[in-house]
C-alpha cells in the first residue's frame, strides 16, 4: 500500500466509497504513528484540507470497523487512537509518563510465526505488541527529582 490507487483498491475491496475524507486520513496515518482524531483534524488543517472533526470522527470509526485502521485505546488518557496497519505487525512502547507512543520497528517474534505454524498448525496473519514503560524523556524527569 503505497499510493492512491492501493487505497482505492483498498476501500473498493472493502466495499467502501472513495471519498476524500477517507483517501486523505489514509494518507496522513500512512507513515504516522498512533493519532487521535483530534490529532488528525489538526494535521489536516495544517494542510489546508479542511475537514470538520465530527467527518474525522466518523471516517476513522468507518475505516477501523473494517479493520482498515486499527483502533486503540491503551494509554491512561482514554481518548482512541487510530493507525494504518500494513505489514500485520504492530508493535507500540507506551510511555506511563507522558502517554507518548513510540512505534518499534524491530519485530521481536522474528521466526515466531513460524513456530506458531509448524508446531500448532496455526496460521498468523498478524500480531500485536504493547510495551509498557518511560520514554527517555520521562527518565530523565523523574532522575532529576
Ligand atoms: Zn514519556
Ligand atoms: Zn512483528
Amino acid at each position: 500500500m503505497q499510493n492512491k490507487d492501493d487505497f482505492e483498491t483498498l476501500l473498493h475491496q472493502n466495499n467502501l466509497k472513495k471519498t476524500k475524507a477517507r483517501m486523505l486520513i489514509l494518507e496522513i496515518l500512512k507513515d504516522s504513528q498512533p493519532k487521535t482524531a483530534d490529532e488528525i483534524y489538526s494535521t489536516l488543517n495544517k494542510a489546508n484540507d479542511k475537514l470538520n472533526l465530527s467527518t474525522v470522527y466518523r471516517t476513522c470509526e468507518t475505516l477501523a470497523k473494517k479493520d482498515i485502521l486499527l483502533k486503540s485505546n491503551f494509554t491512561d488518557d482514554g481518548i482512541a487512537r487510530y493507525e494504518y496497519c500494513q505489514s500485520g505487525h504492530v508493535h507500540h512502547a507506551i510511555c506511563l509518563g507522558c502517554n507518548k507512543i513510540i512505534p518499534i520497528n524491530d519485530c521481536p517474534f522474528g521466526k515466531f510465526d513460524q513456530v506458531m505454524k509448524s508446531k500448532y498448525g496455526f496460521d498468523v496473519k498478524s500480531h500485536r505488541i504493547e510495551i509498557y514503560g518511560y520514554c527517555h524523556d520521562c527518565c530523565k524527569k523523574n532522575k532529576k527529582k
